[in-house]
């Protein structure tokens, strides 16, 4: 991707609760429209660095101590949460965390607490509809009573209520059959080719996530140990060996 970056990670340290040391010297790049992958095992920092791009660390007593990380040319890590929803850049958490009382309607809405004009609310709505089919059937149900693959769609919905030009991804395939988890992927393919929106997306499933990605990093106990054009890494002797065939 020739592109300039529209977000670049340099070299972070993150440490919790003061002590911590979890991320020693992460360095990454998106590119505008990308799909990049952040790979590697249970703890190896993934969340970590989605949390630090999305300036969700405080809230976890985590803070990142080295390094720095730019949107567009500007420095983000004094900037809030909600600035960085703003800015356009979303996280999707891991777990989903959809309100499981709310309808999916309402959780939806909820993500557009940012946007005040209504006619812009009702057009993104039809929007996330119209990518996910399976959500508008579903409107009228309380979250709690639906799939778990209906609950990611949700959560990556309420993401896109934000009308976000970059999705942090976290683990969408986590629980989810195989079936789910590829209809799931196509459909964030689908958002990055007609959208232009651009993906970093944590995960544990190497197979999937290097299927749809075009670029992906690895990670190991805090660091990127390796990274490259996602058939390049499928087709590595190395990732084939540790990698491929989990998730
Ligand atoms: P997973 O797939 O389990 O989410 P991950 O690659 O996303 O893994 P992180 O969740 O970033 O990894 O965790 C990296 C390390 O940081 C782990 O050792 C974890 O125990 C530790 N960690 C994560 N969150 C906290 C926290 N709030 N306080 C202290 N340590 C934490």
């Amino acid at each position: 991707n020739s592109a300039p970056p529209v977000l670049v990670v340099n070299g972070i340290e993150v440490i919790y609760n003061h002590v911590i040391l979890v991320l020693k010297g992460v360095s990454l790049q998106l590119h505008e429209k990308g799909i990049v992958a952040l790979l590697g095992g249970n703890g190896a920092g993934k969340t970590t660095t989605l949390r630090a791009i999305s300036n969700l660390l405080k809230g976890e007593r985590g803070e990142v101590t080295k390094g720095s990380i730019v949107l567009r040319g500007e420095p983000i890590q004094n900037l809030t949460p909600s600035d960085m929803v703003k800015r356009g850049v979303v996280q999707v958490m891991e777990g989903r965390h959809c309100f499981a009382h709310l309808t999916i309607e309402e959780n939806l809405l909820t993500g557009a607490y940012t946007r005040k004009d209504k006619g812009e609310v009702a057009a993104n709505l039809d929007k996330v509809y119209n990518y996910f089919p399976r959500l508008k059937t579903r409107r009228t149900s309380q979250a709690a009573y639906t799939s778990g693959g209906e609950q990611q769609m949700c959560a990556i919905g309420r993401a896109l209520m934000a009308n976000p030009s970059i999705i942090l991804l976290d683990e969408p395939s986590m629980g989810l059959a195989p079936q789910i988890v590829e209809e799931v992927f196509n459909i964030v393919k689908d958002l990055n080719a007609k959208e232009g929106t651009t993906f970093l997306l944590a995960e544990q499933n190497t197979n999937m996530a290097l299927k749809y990605a075009d670029y992906g990093y690895i990670m190991e106990s805090g660091r990127v140990v390796m990274d490259g054009a996602a058939a390049d890494l499928a087709n590595n002797e190395d990732v084939k060996e540790f990698y491929l065939g989990v998730g």
